[in-house]
């Protein structure tokens, strides 16, 4: 995704406020590290170490694990950091896209790949990997909020090793690189929204199909205090049942199970009907273990699911089934019944969680969608359009005077309730009072903005922004993005002065600290002042789609 720099710089309070999801590490190709990959640098740059300097990554680099150091560009080194935007190739996988921060390291000839993301990226990700084939967007916006959930109830299962995540349904499966647009929607509509019960995320198991039985949690987990995980009939998804059968021969399944076998017969059941136990010839085996060892030898799609029946057909064993993964928490082929029935993802999530809230924190906050004339505001509480709705308004329509330019997608400005909900939904620090996406201005709280006095101001920085972004192309400088938006905010308080644009230009792909931003944006501003002055206003806002 695009992430454009239009921040506006304003001496915010509550640098200390602490985050309450910090961006998430996720360790790709967890299962089967490659030995070597092919880098194909977009705008990036690496270190050699933690502290090592920053090089720009301006070629396609080989990466090769040697023991463990990584060969890359000509050096050799324990731990090659990646920063920026980079297309990842290699044998055995598709190419994808990767932004944010590429930790690689080697061990025994492998490279072991970390990826640093937000919270809400990777979230877009696990919808592409577990629920792209969903068709109804409340069903999509149900799975977000489960998977959200999921990922912060879970988090640490993978800390020994030092990430957070794997890429495989062990945690969640995900999909990088080509996350679609109703994907994106998905996460947006729902952004930090959780599913709380007794004050703590909920544990929001999923499967694809529960055949039209929901499973008790206790099959998965026997400690779990859960009482949002029971047993029950899926009145949704019982009208499309998920059918299966498969018929494995005796022959393959002793490759399967690594010993003859004679028979196979169930001898165990959950209420639910699905299979807890079976005997192999007279040995007892547990009903995951018969179906992850068919799996690995025999592949996935044979025992799709523990909900069967079996048949001994003298060589061969039949299986008769329904329903596909654990069966226990929401079932995406019910959600997605739910959905085209008309049903919202607060009314799915309360069905196959019963008991458990959705909301931005464990108070039930969540968002509101407020219209106005020509703006909607999106808010956790209503006393914010009284103020927000008139200020929005105005500042659009004097963005829109201002430029000679309309608006080309109806703007929305979202206002988070608390400076952590924004700090941890937008990745911004805390002194970055907006930031705008798309169509989306994204504001701190109001009262935050009140006691600094700059409401007003901010709301018409990141509006000019809205309509300068939608003029811009995708390599515009920002130098030229940002100093456009500060001197339309106000002409007459522009300072013309020359300044290196090449260096300022390098300078806004590194911003750290609130002093560069403020340096940074004070050269912005006056570079475009300098320009409008000798180019006059209508020649300078021409260069949007024109100067690279
Ligand atoms: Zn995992
Ligand atoms: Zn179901």
């Amino acid at each position: 995704m695009k992430r454009l720099a239009s921040v506006m710089l304003l001496a915010l309070v509550n640098l200390s406020a602490q985050a309450q999801h910090r961006p998430v590490q996720v360790r790709l190709f967890w299962q089967h590290p490659p030995s070597a990959i092919r880098v194909i640098p977009e705008r990036a740059s690496f270190r050699a170490c933690n502290t090592c300097p920053l090089n720009s990554l301006t070629a396609a680099t080989e990466i090769t694990a040697k023991a463990s150091s990584v060969s890359a560009a000509s050096i050799s080194t324990p731990l090659f950091l990646l920063t920026g935007r980079v297309r990842i190739s290699g044998n055995g996988f598709p190419p994808f896209t990767v932004e944010h921060g590429l930790r690689i390291q080697a061990r025994d000839d492998l490279l072991l790949l970390t990826l640093t993301m937000p919270l809400e990226e990777y979230v877009t990700a696990v919808l592409q990997g577990e629920s792209a084939s969903l068709k109804s967007d409340e069903a999509l916006r149900a799975m977000a909020v489960a998977a959200r959930t999921y990922a912060v109830r879970f988090g640490s299962r993978h800390q020994l090793e030092g990430f957070d995540f794997c890429d495989t349904t062990h945690c969640q499966d995900l999909r990088l690189g080509n996350e679609s647009p109703r994907a994106r929607a998905a996460a947006a509509a729902t952004e930090g929204e959780l599913l709380w019960f007794e004050g703590r995320p909920a544990a929001t198991y999923y499967h694809r199909s529960c055949g039209g039985e929901i499973e008790d949690a206790s099959s998965l987990e026997p400690e779990l205090h859960a009482p949002y995980l029971r047993r029950h009939h899926d009145d949704y998804c019982i009208r499309t049942p998920d059918e299966w059968q498969t018929e494995i021969s005796k022959a393959d399944l002793a490759r399967a199970l690594g010993q003859p076998v004679a028979t196979v017969r169930v001898v165990a059941r959950s209420n639910s009907g699905r299979v807890q136990r079976l005997v192999v010839n007279d040995r007892q085996i547990s009903a995951t273990d018969f179906r992850l060892a068919v799996g690995r030898t025999l592949g996935w799609d044979k025992l799709r699911s523990d909900l069967y029946e079996e048949e001994d057909r003298g060589d061969s064993i039949g299986f008769r089934g329904r329903g596909q993964g654990h069966g226990v928490g929401l079932c995406q082929s019910g959600a997605e019944s739910m959905g085209e029935q008309g049903h919202s993802y607060h009314e799915i999530l309360a069905y196959y969680y019963p008991g458990t809230a959705v909301g931005l924190n464990a108070q039930g906050l969540s968002w509101e969608k407020l219209p106005g004339e020509s703006i909607d505001l999106i808010s956790t509480d209503r006393s914010d359009a009284a103020v927000l709705l008139p200020a929005a308004e105005r500042s659009l329509h004097l963005a829109m005077e201002r430029t000679g330019w309309d608006i080309k997608a109806r703007p929305q400005v979202k206002v988070y309730p608390t400076v952590a909900i924004y700090r941890d939904a937008t990745g911004e620090p805390g002194w970055v009072a907006a930031s705008t996406l798309g169509n989306v201005v994204r504001l701190q709280p109001i009262r935050t903005l009140q006691r600094t006095r700059s409401l007003d101001s901010t709301l018409r920085h990141e509006l000019l922004h809205m309509l300068i972004e939608a003029h811009a192309r995708p390599d515009t400088p920002l130098w030229l993005r940002e100093g456009l938006a500060i001197y339309l905010q106000n002409p007459d308080a522009a300072r013309p002065r020359q300044v290196d644009v090449t260096a300022l230009e390098r300078r806004l792909h590194s911003l750290r600290t609130e002093a560069e931003m403020r340096a940074a944006y004070r050269d912005c501003a006056a570079t475009v002042a300098d320009a409008v002055e000798k180019n006059g206003l209508k020649t300078v806002m021409s260069w949007l789609d024109t100067t690279r």
